[in-house]
């Protein structure tokens, strides 16, 4: 992570360490130990991320697996959801996983779920079907190497459309399952429960000028 060294400090965190990207995960609710964990072994400082005050100290967030009907409750009672949007529409890299996805996109297809709106994707929750519940899945990821990436799919969402901004980065089944828009990425599967760094690497090289 040479290359993006120094790079993150906002006016109000002069104290950081200059060569590392402070990057939050929220933890209102999902698998948040792990994620903080994978960012910290991909060269990131990462902490929880509950208040606006901590969000605000961060240069990016992810938002964890978890449930999404009970997430974006959460994030209204914090007061996080319209803090959050200002930030990312600012040019804050985002980063859904799973739940964190549903919860980042523009609409749920066949329901009527709030969302953040920050992703130009219609997910499809619970997509794979109950007897696919779970799976871990050797998944081509071009922009990561030729070597296929371990993806761990729980209960996960794929995305059923997607605006002319968005690129699909990889698909499984005929359907996107890692998507990024901008400074925004999504991803129907689980990289913080596997040892390979290289997805949390990709988003920390989102976070350079
Ligand atoms: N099925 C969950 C939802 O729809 C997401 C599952 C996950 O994050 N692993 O909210």
């Amino acid at each position: 992570m040479v290359s993006i060294c120094g790079r993150f400090r906002r006016a109000n965190c002069s104290h950081r360490v200059a060569s590392k990207p402070h990057v939050g995960v929220l933890a209102l609710q999902g698998d948040v130990e792990e994620h903080i964990a994978a960012l910290e072994r991909a060269g990131a400082k990462a902490r929880a991320v509950k208040t606006r005050a901590v969000l605000d100290a961060c240069d990016a967030l992810v938002i964890p697996g978890g449930e999404s009907t009970t997430v974006m409750k959460l994030l209204d009672r914090f007061a996080l959801a319209d803090p959050l949007r200002e930030r990312v529409g600012a040019g804050m890299p985002l980063w859904g996983t799973c739940m964190g996805m549903i919860v980042t996109a523009r609409a749920v297809a066949g329901l009527d779920q709030p969302t953040l709106g920050l992703l130009d994707v219609t997910v499809r929750r619970n997509a794979f079907g109950r007897q696919n519940d779970s799976a871990e899945v050797d998944l081509a990821i071009p922009v990561l190497g030729a070597e296929p990436f371990p993806a761990i799919f729980i209960r996960a969402p794929w995305i059923e459309s997607a605006g002319p901004e968005v690129e699909v980065l990889a698909s499984f089944g005929g359907h996107g399952v890692m998507v990024r828009q901008g400074r925004v990425l999504g991803t129907s599967f689980h990289p913080e429960l596997t040892a390979d760094p290289r997805v949390h690497r990709y988003f920390l090289g989102m976070l350079a000028p």
